[in-house]
């Protein structure tokens, strides 16, 4: 599915986000920016250890209590084809009640916000929350399309938002919501 928006294309597609040749992945990062399971995990291995050296530059010097639910930092790509990677961290699922949305759509703007001040042209994300973090995947479709909708409609810097999801079954997901959020 791939839809305009001004003139930045959002494209959504099933894949390994460690694949994606962007300006920029995202990842959905853990406090510590320590690396561990899922996306993170993958990001990491298949980066090379020049990510984890530059995410621990910068909890030694912005962030020694580990980066707050949904603000963004950005290193190298290291290995990956994407040349820069940015870290963001999502909320954990409470039951919906605990300000969830909000934080998540935060993820979602610091990332599309550092991309630009750096300049950056593509972006890619994976569904941030969703996995081990057990956000509901239709309610964090929902609020992540919303809020690139959004963004892209206020300035047109970027020229590409990817979002990449892992299964069949979350891209049939992400697929079924963008009709609604877009009105398509
Ligand atoms: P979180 O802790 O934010 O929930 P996870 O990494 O556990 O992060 O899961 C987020 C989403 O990323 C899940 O939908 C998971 O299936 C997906 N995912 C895992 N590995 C990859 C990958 N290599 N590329 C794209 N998405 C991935």
């Amino acid at each position: 599915m791939e839809i305009k928006v001004g003139k930045a294309k959002v494209k959504l597609i099933q894949g390994d986000i460690t694949e994606q040749a962007t300006d920029a992945i995202v990842n959905a990062a853990n406090p510590t920016l320590m690396g561990g399971g899922g996306v993170d995990g993958a990001i990491h291995r298949k980066g090379g250890a020049r990510i984890l050296e530059e995410c621990k530059r910068i909890r030694e010097n912005q962030y020694p209590h580990g980066l707050p639910v949904g603000e963004a930092v950005i290193t190298t790509g290291g290995y990956l084809k994407a040349k820069y990677v940015i870290h963001t961290v999502g909320p954990i699922w409470k039951g919906g009640n605990k300000g969830e949305a909000e934080l998540l759509a935060k993820a979602y703007q610091s990332s599309l916000k550092l991309a630009v001040s750096k300049g950056l042209k593509s972006i890619a994300f994976p569904s941030i929350s969703t996995g081990a973090y057990g956000y509901p995947i239709k309610e964090a479709s929902k609020v992540a399309l919303s809020k690139v909708k959004e963004f892209l409609e206020k300035e047109d810097l970027l020229d590409e938002v990817i979002f990449v999801l892992f299964s069949e079954r979350d891209l049939k997901v992400y697929n079924d919501v963008v009709k609604e959020i877009f009105n398509l």
